[in-house]
This record gives C-alpha cells, structure tokens and sequence, in this order.
C-alpha cells in the first residue's frame, strides 16, 4: 500500500480552492471542484486510493451525496467494484430505507435502496467514501445505514477531514476512518 508523503499530501491540498464565507459566514469551503479540473492531481489521487483499496477484498463502494459520488465512483470503476449511491430524502426512486441524525438545529435523514447490497454475497464488505468530514453526521448515519442493511461497513474514507471539528471521533468508536487530508 503506497503512503503519501508531506509533498504528496500538499500536492493533493495545492489543487483544492479555499472559498470564505460560504455558504454561511464563518465557513471555509472546500471545493474540490478544481482538484476535479486537474487531471494529474486526480489521477495521482484515485492511484493512491486504488493502492489502499485493492487488497481490502471490497464487494462495494458506497458514496454520500453528492461529492461522494465522483469519488466513490471513479474508485469503484478502478477496484471493479459494484458502487452504490446514499442519497437525501426522496431522491432514489425505488423502495428504501433510511436513517435520521441530529443537525445544531433539527433533523435530516439519509436513504438507501432497500435492495442495494443484494447480489447474494455473504456478509457483504462495504467502504463508504465521501469528500469531507465536517460534524461526521452525515457519515455515521450513512455507516449506520449500511449496517442495518446486514452488510458490514468496514472502513469510511474521506478526502478532507476538517481536524478541529472532531467530527471522525464518533465513528471511529465502532468503525475505522481513514482520511487523505487532515485540515484545519
Ligand atoms: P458533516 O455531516 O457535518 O460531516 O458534513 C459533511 C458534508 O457536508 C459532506 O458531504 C461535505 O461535502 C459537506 N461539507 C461540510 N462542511 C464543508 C466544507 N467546509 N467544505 C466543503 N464541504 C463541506
């Protein structure tokens, strides 16, 4: 499995745009927008997940909406993995069962289709891939989700994890996170 150096790790950070007070005041965002418009820096990014990823023996990919789905997908295409997409209410057409988490101020909820694991694999082995880390809500509803599903989400990869919001401690209590990126 390759390791990413510091140069590696810069060089990865160097092509994603810092863009202040959006969508509210006091938020950084991270848009990864321009990372998508450098095709060395893509490339070198899905190699280094590929490297990471191919010896897990994965049966799919999961991606959260929306961001998780470039990565997860181009990932998934790499591993020959089947990818499924973990989307807002009422998004996915079919049946579905979802999952609720506490935002600062109320509820939101994410979905999945009921029978997006079912290929007859036993105890399927699941990865769940998003852009970024931020509270971990969204993330460990989505881990959550999968679980109830009878699969087994075994790892949640993230690109950026926004360090000072702690948002990955949560989830690493029951499942192992592993980000490219750590920032502030
Ligand atoms: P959270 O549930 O708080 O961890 O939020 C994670 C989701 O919100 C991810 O799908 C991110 O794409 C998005 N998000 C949250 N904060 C940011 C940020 N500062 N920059 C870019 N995306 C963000």
């Amino acid at each position: 499995m390759q390791t990413l150096s510091l140069n590696d790790k810069n060089y990865i950070i160097d092509s994603i745009r810092n863009i202040s007070n959006y969508p509210k005041p006091g938020i950084e965002f991270k848009d990864i927008t321009t990372l998508l418009g450098n095709p060395d820096v893509f490339h070198f990014l899905l190699d280094h997940l590929t490297s990471r990823y191919e010896s897990y023996g994965l049966d799919y990919i999961a991606g959260i909406e929306s961001r998780g789905f470039i990565f997860g997908a181009a990932l998934a295409a790499r591993l020959r993995t089947r990818f499924v997409p973990i989307r807002k209410p009422g998004k996915l057409p079919y049946t579905t069962i979802s999952e609720k988490y506490s935002l600062e101020y109320g509820v939101d909820e994410v979905e999945i289709h009921i029978d997006a694991f079912s290929h007859g694999i036993k105890d399927p082995k699941v990865l769940l891939i998003d852009d970024l880390i931020a509270t971990g809500g969204t993330a460990n509803a989505s881990v959550n989700l999968i679980n109830k599903t009878g699969s087994k989400c075994i790892e949640v990869c993230f690109i950026i994890n926004l360090v000072s919001l702690r948002g990955d401690e949560e989830i690493k209590e029951h499942t192992p996170v592993y980000s490219v990126l750590e920032t502030r």
